[in-house]
């Protein structure tokens, strides 16, 4: 069989384990090798075919790994929908500040895209201080004050310490009316990878699964899996394999869009670890 579900932390790298048609030619096989390598490789290959069984049909396998990855996420808080702050050594960091009751002030608020939901000046105003730095994009700059540095896709920054990346996030199906996504490309509308204290975070923003994702391999993947807008619970699954993060986070619910259902079936069919963050308000 070619295992498409293999859990890429589980065990090993992702790995291709074909099933023998016939026993009796595997052992054929084996018998005939004469030197011990290509032996001790069949033999890795079937142990390793053991340990996946095994680890499919326990999905507590998953879970514990998860569990064992707490640490990545332990200064990162949940404040609902796409909000987030990181608890940095040296700075407190906002993502998309929405509907906040308040929390310690800012000194880095990253905003993905000008939509109220994500871009919203009076929770800003919740957690700014004069020294806080903002970065976002031309469109949501419009609509905040203070010291703000505007990105695009693929720019690169480094701010109070944090380095800080801007990745796309667009809609592939996801219209508000015929052929008009609600996140079109060409709007410039991001994603963050930020570095804090040696952790990458990518924050996905409002997307669908994108080639620019493939590969990012970030230690914590926060992945938006309502639907309806963003990806689906099935699309973040494909996304999550695709990115292959140590570890990942749903969002994106919760606040009106999506429900706490959506992340648990998103955890429940990932191929990667999935920790649900406890909402903090
Ligand atoms: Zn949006």
């Amino acid at each position: 069989m070619t295992n498409k579900h293999f859990p890429s932390n589980c065990a090993g790298p992702v790995f291709r384990i074909e099933r023998r048609r016939d026993k009796d030619a595997h052992r054929a096989q084996e018998d005939s090798t004469v030197h011990g390598i290509r032996l001790l490789r069949r033999k890795k290959v079937c142990a390793l075919a053991a340990a996946v069984a095994l680890c499919l049909a326990t999905p507590p396998c998953l879970a514990a790994d998860a569990s064992a990855l707490q640490p990545l996420v332990a200064n990162i808080h949940w404040l609902g929908h796409d909000a987030f702050r990181i608890d940095g050594k040296d700075a407190v960091i906002y993502i998309d500040p929405y509907r906040l009751k308040g929390g310690p002030p800012a000194d880095l608020i990253l905003i993905t895209h000008d939509h109220a939901d994500h871009a919203s000046p009076a929770d800003v105003e919740k957690i700014k201080k004069p020294e806080t730095v903002i970065v976002t994009t031309p469109a949501a700059a419009a609509k905040l004050t203070g010291k703000i540095q505007t990105v695009k896709p693929g720019d690169e920054l480094t701010v109070k310490g944090v380095a800080v990346r801007a990745v796309p996030a667009y809609n592939l199906n996801k219209f508000r009316s015929p052929g008009v996504p609600f996140h079109p490309k060409e709007a410039g509308h991001v994603g963050f990878v930020i570095t804090v204290d040696g952790v990458r975070i990518y924050h996905a923003g409002d997307t669908d699964p994108i080639p620019e994702m493939a590969g990012l391999a970030p230690d914590v993947a926060l992945l938006p899996v309502s639907g309806t807008y963003v990806m689906t619970v099935d699309e973040a699954v494909e996304a999550a394999a695709s990115i292959r993060p140590k570890v990942a986070v749903p969002m994106h619910v919760g606040e009106g869009i999506g429900t706490l259902d959506d992340a648990a079936r998103f955890q429940a069919k990932a191929t990667v670890p999935v920790i649900v963050l406890p909402i903090e308000k």
